[in-house]
């Protein structure tokens, strides 16, 4: 397939915005041609619009398009969105009211009974929500949610012990400074500092986690009954979410199987041979000081999650650390891995050309 696929992205000039441009700049199948965001935005050229904050510069064919404002109508059929949550909710309704695929970061309809919330190695027979979606809100667009970022990780990591009777989880976040949006937290707060404290993030990390580990039964999800409890924090790092996990796993498996399921885990965006996939989607590190989000996050694109230091742990039975990139595996990566899920599978509104 030759980028036949137009898309755009609503809150481009964000955080995640940003990084949603740099994996579809380069993307073989999408062709990034609208961007939307605030009031504040709209009008200007893309590159005058907000500060670049990412490596490199911004990719020439997106620097001169003009951001749109964050309405329905002009928008290509496939539309990103990294929109300021307190927005995000309304704006992602009406565009798939005018029968748009929103593929969305925001937490705002992640629970909502009739939409996917995907990690696509775990759950990708989830999809099938879409139809009771269109046929219960009476549009032909859709919305489709990746999870918070961190609990992408926690998921990721969990999916391959469900085998192993999965049942009580203990997870402390060290979440980066990223993870917070542009400015964020004030340096003053941040250098330093640990700030024990991220609004509603526990909460999401407890409820989406079972969620995307359930089962698709006939027209809903029925959460995975794992009890998990977060505790978050805020650190000085730049990129990459690090977790601190322990886990009961009821079949006292050794710690060679749990290794084993780990690196054997593979799902649906290995299968199709996914462009954003990595190949092996956990990745083991033996070394006795990794994971570490300076020399691990960028592993495969930012799109693999690394574990390491796992031991037994003498209260729930298994301990280890986990590390993902926030922005990448855990916001704009997951997204246009779920697009590409979609076009495989052949569920998106429209055919696609090519
Ligand atoms: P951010 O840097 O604060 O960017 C917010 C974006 O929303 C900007 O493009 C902004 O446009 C736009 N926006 C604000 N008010 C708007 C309005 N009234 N109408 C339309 N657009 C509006 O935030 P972020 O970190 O990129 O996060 C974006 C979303 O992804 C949030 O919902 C967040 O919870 C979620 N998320 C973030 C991460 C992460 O690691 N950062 C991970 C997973 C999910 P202007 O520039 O014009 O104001």
């Amino acid at each position: 397939m030759d980028r036949t696929i137009d898309v755009g992205v609503l809150g481009a000039t964000g955080m995640v915005g940003q990084q949603f441009i740099v994996q579809l700049a380069r993307h073989p199948w999408f062709r990034l041609v609208w961007l939307g965001a605030s009031e504040r935005s709209a009008g200007q050229r893309y590159a005058d619009a907000a500060p670049w904050r990412l490596p490199d510069s911004v990719p020439p064919e997106v620097a001169d398009l003009v951001v749109q404002p964050c309405e329905p109508g002009s928008a290509p059929e496939i539309v990103f969105s990294a929109m300021d949550a307190a927005v995000a909710g309304d704006i992602e309704q009406a565009f798939a009211r005018a029968g748009h695929t929103i593929v969305s970061n925001s937490r705002n309809h992640r629970l909502d009974d009739d939409v996917p919330l995907l990690v696509p190695e775990i759950n990708s027979d989830h999809l099938g929500l879409i139809e009771r979606q269109r046929t219960r809100r009476g549009w032909s667009g859709a919305i489709i949610t990746n999870p918070n970022c961190s609990t992408v990780i926690l998921s990721l990591v969990l999916a391959p012990l469900r085998q192993f009777g999965l049942r009580n989880v203990m997870v402390t976040t060290l979440q980066a400074l990223s993870g917070a949006g542009y400015p964020g937290v004030a340096s003053l707060d941040a250098v330093g500092n640990v700030v024990p404290f991220i609004d509603g993030e526990e909460g999401k990390i407890e409820t989406e986690t079972r969620k995307i580990l359930g089962r698709l039964d006939s027209d809903r999800v029925e959460p995975h009954p794992v009890q998990v409890s977060a505790q978050t924090t805020r650190v000085a790092v730049v990129n990459g979410h690090t977790e601190s996990i322990a886990v009961t796993l009821e079949a006292k498996p050794s710690i060679d199987d749990v290794r084993d399921a780990w690196t054997r885990f593979t799902g649906a965006p290995q299968r199709h041979a996914l462009p954003t996939a990595p190949a092996q989607p956990i990745v083991y590190l033996t070394g006795q000081n990794r994971p570490q989000p300076r020399l691990d996050v960028d592993r495969d694109g930012g799109m693999t999650i690394s574990v390491g230091r796992l031991r037994p742990c003498p209260v729930l039975g298994y301990k280890f650390f986990a590390l993902g990139h926030n922005t990448v595996r855990g916001a704009a990566g997951a997204a246009v891995l779920n697009a590409e899920l979609m076009v495989a599978e052949r569920v998106l509104a429209t055919p696609v050309r090519g």
